[in-house]
């Protein structure tokens, strides 16, 4: 029996912390979930709900590596994907929820188990006892101090964020492999001739660019998106991001008009951002403008540029493998704040948050998430991404790159799909089979 009347805190009733909460009342634990809202609001929530959404209201597709996620978090008894498919609308193939009624659902759900206790207070300061901190990207800033001074570095707000597109997307007949004079290997470079960069220029500045949330602060200058930089003369982009400087065609043996680098965004090799290309413009329009970049006229996209305020840590160096904090093992993270990007994705991390921290309660030894599943590979990317020494740590979603290689290579897109996805539930499976009593229901 522990001293308090609670087992362990949850601070943040948002996706990941109700998810957290759920996993870990189902499993017989008292959690005092803490939710500042609605004594203290944040700049996009607006109701008091738990589990507010407060962007779009679709949680993904079914396909792919959003549908693999999905399927695991189903096999974990999500709380949050149950009242999805509660509350769902028409929407395509893609979940998407009546915004209002999902959360109420939740709130329902999660305030009436008979081991939580909801306490509506901001907490300050990171508590001393065990806890799950699902502040999101939004945790208020006394918080994020506190945070900031117990991992002894940044945490990162970043305004805007490059696009990243997978390897195999990209063509090897017009790119080439390097790093500015030469120094590394870990770089492609697409070369564009005067023509095409002017027209690309021009594209660029008049393409959309999403509509500010209001509370979006200025621009760092270190992290300026590329359309805003284009704005200010046509050849700063030559004189920045797209310097030809130092990266001469092997094929010609002259520096381009301009290029654009791709560097390798995961160890497999499978993903490449590109390189000061952060951008707040619409996605469609950044699916369009890539399209115009040598090398990438058929790029697929893992994941779309994006500009809003966020927080988050920088998880290869301050998190262990199981989401707990190395300086301070008995908190664990979950959601957005670990630097995943995403409504499911954040519900995955609170799923494995709240697994992870009911097996400490209860004295079990914490396997390693199995690295075939979609949140095996989420949490293998929060542990080992590549970061440049830990400066460039950036957030990561769903997505087929992000899984281990398969045993064989397939070309075909959609059988890709099917054979990851079979492979992760799979592992899935195993997983909480091996767990035992620690599982989940799976029946
Ligand atoms: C403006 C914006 C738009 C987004 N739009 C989308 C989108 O359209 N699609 C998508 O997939 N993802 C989107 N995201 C990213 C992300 O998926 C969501 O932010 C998601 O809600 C993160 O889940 P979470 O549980 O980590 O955080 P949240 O859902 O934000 O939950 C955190 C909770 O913690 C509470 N809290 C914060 N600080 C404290 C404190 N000190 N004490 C107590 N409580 C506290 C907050 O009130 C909140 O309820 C968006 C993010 C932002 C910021």
């Amino acid at each position: 029996m522990s001293e308090f009347p609670w087992d362990i805190t949850v601070i943040g009733g948002g996706l990941a912390g109700c998810e957290a909460t759920w996993q870990l009342a189902s499993r017989g634990y008292r959690v005092r979930l803490v939710e500042m809202r609605p004594l203290v609001q944040t700049p996009a929530h607006a109701t008091a709900n738990l589990a507010e959404v407060v962007c779009s209201n679709s949680f993904g597709g079914e396909g792919g590596a959003a549908g693999i996620l999905k399927a695991e978090l189903e096999m974990g008894g999500s709380l949050i994907l149950e009242c999805a498919h509660a509350s769902r609308v028409p929407a395509g193939g893609a979940l998407a929820v009546d915004r209002g009624r999902f959360s109420e659902l939740v709130s329902v759900r999660v305030e009436s188990h008979p081991n939580v206790e909801l306490a509506r207070e901001e907490a300050t300061e990171l508590p001393d006892g065990r806890a799950v901190i699902a502040t999101g990207p939004l945790t208020s800033p006394a918080l994020a101090g506190s945070l900031q001074a117990r991992l002894g570095q940044c945490l990162f707000f970043f305004d805007a964020v490059a696009p990243i597109v997978t390897q195999e997307s990209i063509d090897p007949e017009k790119t080439y492999a390097g790093g500015r004079y030469g120094h590394d290997t870990d770089y492609l470079n697409c070369p564009m001739n005067k023509e095409e960069y002017l027209a690309f220029h021009a594209t660029l500045v008049s393409a959309e660019r999403v509509m500010s949330h209001g509370f979006e602060e200025a621009y760092f200058e270190s992290c300026m998106p590329v359309e805003v930089l284009a704005a200010r003369g046509v050849d700063t982009l030559r004189f920045g991001p797209m310097r030809p400087v130092g990266l001469p065609d092997p094929r010609t043996g002259r520096e381009p008009y301009a290029a654009v680098q791709l560097r390798r965004d995961n160890r497999e090799g499978t993903l490449y951002n590109l390189v000061g290309f952060q951008t707040g413009l619409k996605w469609g329009e950044q699916a369009r403008i890539l399209r115009m970049i040598p090398g990438l006229e058929n790029a697929e996209v893992a994941r779309f540029g994006v500009t809003h305020r966020n927080i988050y840590v920088n998880a290869p160096v301050v998190l262990d493998g199981f989401l707990r904090l190395k300086e301070s093992p008995h908190l664990f993270l979950a959601g957005q704040i670990t630097g995943v990007e995403g409504y499911m994705e954040s519900t995955a991390m609170g799923l494995a948050a709240g697994i992870y921290a009911a097996m400490t309660l209860s004295g079990s030894p914490l396997p390693p998430w199995p690295r075939e599943t979609a949140i095996g590979s989420l949490l293998n990317y929060l542990r080992s991404a590549e970061t440049d020494s830990g400066k460039t740590f950036q957030p990561m979603n769903a997505n087929l790159g992000v899984f281990p290689p398969l045993s064989r290579k397939i070309k075909d897109k959609k059988q890709k799909a099917r054979e990851t996805h079979a492979r992760a539930v799979m592992a899935t499976q195993g997983f909480f089979r091996e767990m035992g009593g620690q599982g989940l229901a799976l029946g």
